[in-house]
């Protein structure tokens, strides 16, 4: 019996190879009809035997091209038409396009193959690409998927490469980047004072790099600062000129052989180095390896460590068993993508600069993630992941953008229940990464065809993503708590509905009594929330200037616990006595519930980091140093007289000094500490069951970024059978605040309260 079906197929099946594979099958199994890209993903019709039709559909759901995600295939049955052969026809561009676009994909097996192959006329050629692999997201001006929508529009294929690009049974057919030597882009090798530009470029930016000099490289997301890093001279080079002096750099290393011989990596953490999102994963160091230099990570153990993704990654490494490739930008601005920018690098940093003529759309950072009980925990989810969607919301929801917050800044748009997380956009106080953040949510709401009617934002009055919602021709706009789109990430998440306890620890969050939160415990739902505990509020003496000066927070902590500890004075005597005037007067020392600023203070009387000079570098080096095999604890109090209940650490404050008159060793007072905030967090969740039958609990904020914590509270809660949930697909720092508030706004238009 002879049918015809018609398949529109839906999810990632653009820029994966999916037509190919529709042509493969089809003409394997002998049916005619044709494929093509359409606004909602693939259309097809196959007409033939039914069993082999049957067959078709079969292969084609089962065995999808490795980088396809089918989210919904509809068919129907029609009368045959008599197609005579089966036809790959060109997109039709009209009505809502609604097609996910792919991430940017690392270069797959056989193109690393091609490039590696003297034989082959792409040997050596730092562009190649197929439908397997290569740039997307950052070379998608519009949608449909096509070349001439992306920045490989300018570049015109010669004959053999139109020639696979137009023939179904090549690995190249409809790979829109499709390139080579001599039709592709080119790399240009430029000097201070000069340039060049030959065959030659690639030998030459080697031999600088292997001369300890450091060269600005222009990846798929934006520009890259290269340096040896087996050689500490370069590296501390590297730091001194990116005024950068203790912030871990990122490493590419040659391949996973190199990585096994410099660094522990288990099974998890090889699958995610080796995944075609290529990210960069936190490792510990070997502790008998002293090659890779030490100036990588100076506060902790641990490398940010990732594999080559691009043919000229390969390329470059194939001389080097480990370079330094760490984001092209200066502290807190935007990472550079483009040459009019080249000077802010090349001169000020770096000696040289490689870059080439293909343009960068999108900005696009690396990911950042790491392996924590076997489970993936994003620290900036940015290349290899955006734009996939997430699912917050039935299907049917308005359309809505949430501004997330201001550090680490995404925002998010969406559609039909999915969320388009940004890719990490940054600290939004930078002017350049302000403009980055308006340009990119006008972009994406052109490439996702999302015009939002509701507009999602923090209650916190002076960041610029809520001025920019306060501003915006939106007409419902939506304020959400800091800590409660900090929870409602995970709900989202794990599509988690019923009330949860919800922990948020992290360093500062705007609260519904206007003093700064950040250590907050919470029943909430996808809609509201109820703060039931938090950390005892401290003075933050100077605002600002408490966060990045840790001492500050010591001097308010023992000022207000009555612990004048004449032996912490090691700072002057009047810049102390000035704080703590400060601290008692209150003057310009905001309350803070912050966990991240007790982390601060604790690292300060310990006398580990007095200032910071990146986010977070106290409480890093305090979990740095903590012993894990200290099992004990400090007492703390939880004061449940009143409500919201408070968790009160100054007696562990006050046994903290007492030990370290009696010298016992940091690292056992570090770890103790570590076990006092775990446990105090089982014991509150423990109240709070006892009072709300609730047994699931919600874990978020930059704080669980502290592995030590994080296992630790896990575990407490896991003993006393809590199901325990945090976020795995978002960051759990102010990167996946976003979400958060797109999913309570999402519930809040589903209940009809906006
Ligand atoms: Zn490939
Ligand atoms: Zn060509
Ligand atoms: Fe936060």
């Amino acid at each position: 019996m002879k049918t015809r079906v018609r398949a529109k197929v839906v999810g990632r099946v653009q820029g994966v190879g999916f037509r190919p594979t529709v042509y493969r099958y089809a003409t394997q199994f002998g049916l005619c009809g044709f494929v093509c890209n359409g606004p909602h993903g693939v259309t097809l019709e196959v007409e033939g035997d039914d069993n082999n039709v049957g067959a078709f559909f079969n292969c084609l759901t089962h065995e999808p091209p490795r980088q396809a995600v089918i989210t919904d295939i509809k068919t129907e049955v029609l009368g045959t038409k008599g197609y005579r052969n089966f036809e790959v026809i060109e997109s039709e561009q009209q009505g809502l396009a609604v097609v996910h676009i792919s991430p940017d994909l690392a270069t797959c097996d056989d193109c690393l193959k091609e490039i590696l192959d003297a034989k082959n006329r792409r040997c050596g050629h730092a562009f190649t690409n197929c439908t397997n692999c290569g740039p997307r997201f950052t070379i998608i001006r519009d949608v449909p998927y096509d070349r001439k929508r992306t920045s490989m529009a300018k570049f015109e294929m010669c004959e053999p490469c139109e020639h696979e690009h137009h023939n179904p049974h090549d690995r190249r057919f409809h790979a829109q980047p499709n390139a080579c030597k001599r039709c592709g882009p080119v790399l240009q090798l430029r000097v201070e004072g000069g340039s060049t530009s030959d065959d030659a470029d690639l030998a030459k930016t080697k031999e600088l790099l292997r001369r300890g000099r450091i060269v600005a490289i222009k990846g798929v997301g934006g520009y890259h600062l290269a340096c040896d890093a087996l050689s500490a001279e370069s590296t501390a080079r590297l730091r001194s000129r990116k005024q950068r002096p203790h912030k871990p750099l990122a490493v590419m290393f040659r391949d996973i052989a190199a990585v096994r011989e410099l660094c522990e990596v288990n099974e998890a953490e090889e699958a995610e180095l080796l995944s075609v999102a290529r990210p960069i994963v936190l490792l510990s160091r070997k502790l008998t390896e002293t090659r890779l230099a030490r100036g990588i990570s100076p506060d902790t153990n641990t490398v940010g460590a990732f594999l080559p993704y691009t043919p000229l990654h390969h390329l470059l490494l194939q001389d080097f068993q480990a370079l330094v490739m760490t984001s092209g930008n200066l502290t807190d601005e935007p990472i550079i993508s483009d040459e009019a920018e080249l000077p802010t690098l090349l001169g000020p940093i770096a000696d040289a600069a490689l870059i080439h003529n293909r343009s960068i759309v999108h900005k696009c950072d690396d990911s950042v993630l790491r392996v924590v009980n076997g489970q993936r925990q994003f620290l900036r989810r940015a290349r290899g992941y955006v734009p996939n969607p997430i699912r917050v919301a039935a299907p049917g929801t308005p359309h809505i953008l949430a501004v997330g917050g201001e550090l680490k800044n995404t925002f998010c748009l969406v559609r039909d229940g999915q969320a388009f997380l940004s890719q990490h956009i940054g600290d939004l106080k930078d002017y350049k990464t302000y403009s980055y953040f308006s340009c990119e949510i006008e972009s994406w709401k052109r490439l996702m065809r999302i015009e939002p009617q509701v507009i999602a934002h923090d209650l916190h009055p002076g960041y610029l993503s809520t001025r920019f919602a306060a501003i915006a021709r939106i007409p419902h706009k939506v304020g959400v708590q800091h800590h409660h789109a900090h929870i409602a990430s995970v709900m989202a998440e794990h599509d988690l509905h019923d009330p949860v306890i919800g922990v948020a620890l992290d360093g500062t969050g705007y609260g519904t009594d206007n003093t700064i939160w950040g250590g907050e415990f919470m029943v909430a739902d996808r809609s509201d929330f109820e703060r039931v505990a938090h950390f005892k509020a401290y003075r933050l003496p100077g605002g600002d200037k408490a966060v990045e000066e840790p001492w500050r927070m010591a001097v308010s902590v023992l000022t207000s616990e009555g612990l004048e500890e004449a032996g912490m004075r090691k700072f002057s005597a009047i810049k102390w006595g000035l704080v703590e005037k400060m601290t008692k007067a209150g003057f310009n020392s905001p309350w803070t519930s912050s966990a991240g600023r007790l982390f601060d203070a604790v690292a300060a009387i310990l006398g580990l980091c007095d200032v910071t000079s990146y986010e977070a570098q106290a409480a890093i080096r305090l979990e740095s140093i903590a012993d894990p095999h200290v099992t004990d604890r400090y007492p703390f109090i939880v004061q449940t007289w009143d409500r919201p209940w408070v968790l009160d650490f100054g007696q562990t404050i006050r046994a903290i000094l007492t030990e370290r008159r009696q010298g016992v060793a940091a690292g056992a007072i570090s770890a103790k500490f570590h076990n006092t905030i775990a446990d105090s967090i089982v014991h509150t969740c423990r109240f709070v069951r006892g009072q709300r039958d609730l047994n699931i609990v919600a874990l978020s904020g930059g704080v669980f970024q502290n592995e030590l914590l994080l296992r630790r509270t896990v575990e407490g809660l896991q003993s006393r059978h809590f199901r325990v949930f945090t976020n795995t697909a978002v960051p759990l720092n102010d990167g996946g605040l976003a979400l958060g508030q797109a999913a309570i706004a999402a519930e809040r238009v589903k209940r009809k309260c906006v």
